[in-house]
């Protein structure tokens, strides 16, 4: 048995004045997905648990078969694992923005995004900085992608503590006061301390000089967020008897497929944006079955869409996903012999509101060895009347498997 779940992340959406009231899925030619849902069964699926936020690292780790609120552990972790950095006992996470800081406020989250070349001198530097300054220092920083690195503190006594820490996403007050998010506790103290001096130490770096120079926001501070400790998760072969591999162009979701166990196929063209190989990702995945039980394909490209608010490049992300990844899909895995294949959102990113929402998503799921229901097309409604009724995301892959 060959299995496959797509994942069109943030696909499903609430009705949309412009197009009469319809929503992205029900307008965009869809054949295929509309075969997997008249051909296979349908339902709604819940894959963000009520205390967690509606986060695509969340939602995703339910899919993978992890139920988040035993599993997740914030994102810094994921990020961690997908970059390869190695981590201790005692070690916290954090995600590290290089930002802009004016007058006290945070005046850009990104530092204008800032280049991955700026940014990797920046943190090369404040490793040094903090090394010679402050020998014990027990923190360093890695650089990432653009605005967006990691800091791992080492802390035994005090990690569980401070990756409980409420510290506050930068994107969340962008023209709002830094101080007012640094009321810590004092086990925290050095990790405000961190922020805090990371100014001092990058406010005259030859890099702002030269952004200063130019005309541009310099990148004067680091914020920390997004921290936690390693998630300590089973690999899914021996909780599911699975070998899978993971093909996405997201850091967060490659950080899930390292943390189960998975392979990560890194596809060429895989931009986590509406320009995706979609065509690349399809051959990819076709691939991928002669060597695993379960192929994940994830896609960015409807959720971006989402965010941007922009209905024509999410319609054309679903159906680039049919023609390009559905359909040679469904083309090879009869080969195998039995299969299931699911597809589904990981939540919803209606283009109204521009950010993802808690609401269950449509699946549908098509066994070669199993009947349909009476849903003959995939949208957020006709699956409301679905033979699987309503599910929790996380026991999807035990759904599967039965
Ligand atoms: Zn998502």
């Amino acid at each position: 048995m060959k299995y496959v779940i797509v994942i069109e992340d943030g696909a499903s959406d609430y009705p949309i004045e412009e197009i009469d009231g319809k929503t992205p899925l029900k307008i965009a030619n869809k054949p295929v997905l509309d075969r997997i849902a008249r051909e296979g069964k349908t339902g709604l699926i819940q894959n963000v648990p009520e205390n967690l936020p509606p986060g695509s690292d969340v939602a995703n780790m339910s899919i993978f078969g992890y139920n988040p609120m035993d599993y997740y552990t914030g994102r810094g972790p994921l990020e961690a694992a997908s970059m390869g950095v190695e981590t201790k006992q005692g070690d916290v996470v954090f995600r590290c923005n290089t930002i802009t800081e004016k007058n006290g406020l945070m005046a850009s989250s990104n530092a204008d995004h800032i280049s991955s070349e700026e940014s990797a001198e920046l943190m090369e530097y404040l490793n040094q900085y903090f090394n010679e300054k402050y020998p014990d220092f027990k923190g360093k920083f890695y650089p990432g992608i653009s605005y967006r690195h990691l800091f791992v503190y080492n802390d035994k006594e005090n990690a569980e503590k401070l990756a409980k820490l409420d510290m506050v996403p930068p994107h969340d007050f962008v023209g709002e006061a830094i101080a007012d998010k640094l009321e810590f506790d004092s086990f925290a103290d050095e990790v405000k301390f961190t922020m805090l001096e990371s100014k001092k130490a990058l406010t005259n770096h030859p890099v702002n000089q030269k952004r200063i120079d130019e005309g541009r926001e310099p990148c004067n501070m680091v914020w920390l967020w997004g921290q936690g400790t390693m998630p300590n998760m089973p690999k899914m072969e021996d909780v599911y008897g699975l070998k899978g591999a993971v093909i996405t162009g997201v850091d967060l979701i490659k950080g899930l497929g390292i943390c189960s166990g998975c392979t990560n196929l890194d596809v060429p063209g895989a931009t986590a944006f509406f320009d995706t190989d979609y065509k690349a990702k399809g051959e990819y995945a076709v691939n991928a079955l002669k060597d695993n039980d379960i192929v994940f394909v994830h896609i960015e490209a409807p959720d971006e869409a989402g965010h941007a608010k922009n209905l024509k490049e999410k319609v054309k992300a679903i159906e680039n996903i049919d023609k390009y990844i559905l359909a040679p899909l469904m083309e090879a895995l009869p080969e195998y012999g039995n299969f299931k294949i699911a597809v589904l959102p990981d939540h919803p990113t209606p283009i109204d509101f521009g950010t993802h929402t808690r609401d269950m998503v449509p699946i549908a799921i098509y066994s070669s060895n199993d009947e349909a229901d009476d849903v003959s097309v995939y949208d957020e409604d006709s699956v409301k009347d679905g033979a699987l009724g309503e599910l929790t995301g996380y026991n999807l892959l035990k759904l599967l498997l039965e």
